[in-house]
């Protein structure tokens, strides 16, 4: 790899994690109809200059330092660009491979903050996933990729509406939060669509066997501290990409 190259990446990189720190602070806040344009801070929700967000400066309202999250997604970026450089997938080609990557991130970062899937990004989502799928695996298997992956979901999704019923019932208390959102079934379409038949099975077996590992780990982690409530919401969103990178990037 070349200096000009190895630069080049770098900041490909920082400007993709700009945009998706960007991106991901701000669309959530479009939804009451107050288009915000400037980047906002995500301690005290002001807006901020571009100069301050650029340079990671201090908000001037709150006088602090950007999110920990701000600082992982805009060094992340350039790192996994390196990784794909390095260990190029056998299947995705670069650029595909950077825009699959930019979008994922921002559906992930934007679930775990807000835990909501916005229907625009699955509608942006739908478009990228039709076309990366067709370039893979044809049209036929893109499209039943994308049907299994929304009908499986929207089934889990029926499911654990039922459940928490269930419980509801039996507690005579709802549940806080219900385990799947409609968003997530929106993503399974989208995931199905880039993965394709039959590599959607694949992906939702890879996605429930991480989520499932994660809450294990997060169960037993409270039980030590003494932390522990039924039914914890875990955001599965994380997971459904997780296990769709792996399978799109393996080398
Ligand atoms: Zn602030």
């Amino acid at each position: 790899m070349s200096i000009v190259e190895a630069i080049a990446i770098t900041v490909l990189g920082l400007i993709i994690g700009m945009g998706v720190n960007h991106l991901s602070s701000v669309l959530p806040y479009l939804r009451s109809g107050s288009l915000i344009h400037h980047p906002i801070c995500l301690w005290c929700h002001n807006t901020i200059s571009w100069r301050t967000f650029v340079f990671l400066a201090q908000c001037s309202r709150c006088h602090r330092y950007p999110r920990l999250r701000i600082w992982l997604v805009l060094l992340g970026y350039p790192v996994l660009l390196w990784v794909l450089r390095l260990i190029p997938a056998s299947r995705i080609n670069w650029w595909l491979g950077v825009i699959t990557l930019a979008y994922f991130g921002l559906v992930a970062v934007m679930d775990f903050e807000h835990r909501i899937i916005l229907n625009p990004i699955s509608i942006t989502g739908a478009i990228l996933g039709l076309g990366t799928g067709w370039y893979l695996h044809g049209l036929p298997k893109t499209l039943l990729g994308g049907i299994a992956g929304y009908a499986t979901m929207f089934i889990l999704y029926y499911l654990g509406i039922a459940f928490s019923r269930l419980v509801t019932k039996m507690r005579n208390q709802p549940l806080d939060e219900v385990a799947l959102g409609f968003g997530d079934v929106n993503l399974g379409g989208v995931l199905g669509l880039y993965l394709g038949w039959p590599g959607i099975t694949a992906g939702l077996l890879l996605a429930i066997i991480l989520g499932g590992s994660f809450s294990l780990f997060v169960i037993l982690y409270r039980l030590i501290t003494h932390k522990y409530q039924m039914f914890m919401a875990i955001p599965y969103a994380p997971f459904l990409l997780l296990g769709a990178t792996l399978l799109l990037f393996r080398p």
